[in-house]
């Protein structure tokens, strides 16, 4: 099973705790592996360190990477890499052509305005619509659309708790 990872750029720690955070807990509740994050905010890596600590998985975050060096050497060990920018070529024209590649796979998500060599470096510069929103929507599209939905039925392993899902109110089960 090949590796989907996402490259996390732009974060200002004093403004995007809570919004990198949902991007982490999104790509691991999606079926993402794990967050490189290409800032300096060990707050982000102990948040959801902890959420990975009590819910299971083996979703990883890596702090304060250096982009440029973390795309080429995904592309050095063979991987290739998608852009989610509003400018890119639509989800839909795309995703299939990624979904059938085997190769290991880098999802890049900005927070402002992203460095303009990243749409250069990588083989999709992909668009969630043209319109702009954000890049917890947008991944959250992206993974649903390249897992097919599939996603949404992993395990979990090692988790000291669940949801038992029941139609009111709120079951969590100790394991
Ligand atoms: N103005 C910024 C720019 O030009 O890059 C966009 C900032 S937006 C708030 C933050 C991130 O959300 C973007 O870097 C991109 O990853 C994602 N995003 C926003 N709208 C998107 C769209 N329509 N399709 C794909 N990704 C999108």
């Amino acid at each position: 099973m090949r590796k989907v990872c996402i490259l996390r750029l732009g974060h200002r720690p004093e403004r995007d705790q809570r919004v990198t955070t949902h991007v982490g807990l999104t790509a691991r509740a999606l079926g993402a592996n794990g967050m490189y994050l290409a800032a300096n905010d060990i707050g982000i890596v102990t948040s959801i360190g902890d959420v990975v600590e009590r819910w299971g998985g083996n979703f990883f975050v890596e702090n304060d990477v250096k982009w440029k060096k973390c795309i080429r050497e995904w592309k050095e060990r063979g991987g290739i890499v998608a852009h989610l920018t509003m400018y890119g070529l639509e989800v839909g024209e795309v995703v299939a052509a990624v979904r059938e590649r085997p190769e290991d796979l880098l999802i890049i998500v900005g927070a402002e305005k992203v460095p303009g060599d990243v749409y250069g470096m990588v083989d999709y510069n992909v668009s969630v619509t043209n319109q702009p929103h954000s890049e917890i929507s947008s991944l959250a599209v992206f993974l649903d659309r390249l897992f097919m939905g599939r996603e949404i039925e992993q395990d979990f392993p090692d988790a000291k708790i669940r949801v038992e899902p029941c139609k009111v109110g709120k079951r969590v089960i100790e394991l």
